[in-house]
């Protein structure tokens, strides 16, 4: 009988995930990669699915199509909900069934998901943007809110309509606000009868007093600049203390507000998944703040060093929840497995590369931030249009997304506008659905 290979479960098909099984091509070990979608998802451009730009396809290509020349991975659709840490297996639970997969090897690359900071409640009218189910129903919420606006006669109902509240102004927030006024002003006017798309408003509100702060000083003020030209009002130093269907409070030292908007999303904070913490209470490790799992130098969980926790739920020397760290610590993931199989002295420590961050702000205008150089402007976006089509996984994907943006970014067109009735609304059947479950 044919010996076992070592079994490595790798937990997620994000950058993490992905970049870890990758990297395992020609090891000799068996993969099972889970993840509790088909397909892998390039979130960085999540913005632009939920502003008509691109397709969701171009950004979530099938896992089992990106690996299907890797003989060594096999592809299960479920959603991890604990593992057993002494029997070395992990419970998964997918649409109508259950299973178990055992490994010797455990790669645990989950993400993270939105925080609305203790306020959940925020969620139901302030979607967060993590999933392709959130770009589609913040597309519909957006494109929408123009065709109810066009239908109103009470000015002050066209108003609400017309605002649109984004909070956060991190790159993700900064670029939803950009991209919403470009539409608001570049793509949409000439296409209504009744309301002028320029009139719309766009709020965008972070507590903290700059925009894009991890950037440095010099790349936020340019930053806030362009916002300021694209007609979007910048509101910093500004607490949300409140969400509903029609409005947001907002709390500065100045004291309490009201903005009527009829349309808001949340781009403000993340927190660990929940198996996060099931990892955390099954392999007595430690939780950081935002719940993600304290682990050694080298990525494993401590007392546990068959299981790696990398990306955005490892809590590793203070490193951001971005798609480098995920990209490199998954691969360092898999080099210390190879290293281990190959009898290799292993446990070295994981060294994160910087290549730097980005940010667009609307077409031609980015700022980019590589070691000490700073780039802001056309230079910028040659360089984000550069290493966004590096990254995308797929080269039907990135044919097709560079025709996209040619429509939108040189043309005025938004090719992806379609959003129905159930992407809208969808998500507000199944909560009051679930209530009324046995
Ligand atoms: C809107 C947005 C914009 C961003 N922009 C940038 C950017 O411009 N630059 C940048 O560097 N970073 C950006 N990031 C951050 C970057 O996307 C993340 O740091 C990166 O995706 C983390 O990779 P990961 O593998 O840890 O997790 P993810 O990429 O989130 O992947 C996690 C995977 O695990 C799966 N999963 C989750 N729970 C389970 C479970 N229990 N069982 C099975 N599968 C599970 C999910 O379906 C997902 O496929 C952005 C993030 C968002 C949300």
């Amino acid at each position: 009988m044919a010996e076992q290979r070592h079994r490595v479960v790798v937990v997620g098909a994000g950058f993490g995930g992905l970049f870890a099984t990758k990297a395992l091509r020609n090891a000799p070990v068996d993969i099972t990669l889970i993840n509790s979608t088909s397909h892998h998802l390039f979130q960085p451009l999540l913005y632009q699915v939920a502003t008509g730009i691109l397709s969701e396809g171009e950004i979530a290509p099938p896992i089992r199509e990106v690996l299907k020349r890797q003989k060594n991975v096999s592809v299960l659709l479920g959603t991890v909900t604990a593992i057993d840490a002494e029997a070395r297996t992990v419970a998964v639970a997918a649409p109508g069934i259950t299973y178990t997969v055992g490994y010797d090897t455990l790669i645990v690359a989950a993400g993270a998901s939105q925080s609305y900071f203790g306020n959940d409640n925020f969620a139901e009218h302030a979607p967060g943007m993590k999933s392709i189910d959130d770009a589609l129903e913040l597309r519909g919420r957006i494109f929408g809110a123009f065709e109810l606006a066009e239908l109103e006669t009470d000015p002050a109902a066209i108003e609400r309509w017309l605002t649109f509240v984004v909070v956060g102004a991190g790159p993700t927030g900064v670029e939803m606000a950009g991209q919403i006024a470009e539409l608001a002003h570049r793509h949409l006017p000439g296409q209504y009868r009744n309301i002028n798309p320029r009139q719309a408003r766009i709020i965008l509100i972070d507590a903290l007093p700059t925009v894009l702060s991890t950037f440095g000083n010099h790349l936020s003020t340019q930053a806030l600049r362009q916002l300021h030209r694209l007609g979007v009002e910048v509101e910093l130093g500004t607490k949300v203390v409140d969400v509903d269907e029609t409005g947001i409070e907002v709390e500065t030292n100045g004291g309490r507000r009201r903005i009527e908007s009829m349309t808001k999303m949340w781009a403000a904070g993340v927190a660990a998944p929940a198996l996060a913490r099931q990892i955390a209470e099954a392999t007595g490790a430690k939780t950081d703040r935002a719940g993600r799992i304290e682990v050694n130098p080298d990525c494993t969980v401590p007392g546990h060093p068959e299981i790696f926790a990398v990306g955005d739920m490892m809590a590793l020397d203070q490193l951001p929840g971005v798609a480098q760290v995920a990209i490199q610590s998954g691969r360092h993931a898999a080099g210390q497995i190879k290293r281990r199989l190959a009898g290799e002295p292993a446990g070295q420590p994981f060294e994160y590369h910087d290549k730097g961050s980005l940010a667009t702000i609307s077409r031609f205008h980015a700022v980019a931030s590589v070691g000490r150089l700073h780039f802001a402007g056309l230079l910028g976006w040659l360089l984000w249009l550069v290493v966004h089509l590096l990254y995308l996984v797929g080269f039907k994907n990135r044919v097709t997304a560079v025709m996209h943006w040619f429509v939108s970014f040189i043309g005025r067109g938004r090719s992806e506008r379609v959003a129905t009735f159930q992407q809208v609304y969808a998500r507000r059947a199944m909560r009051e659905y679930q209530h009324k479950l046995p």
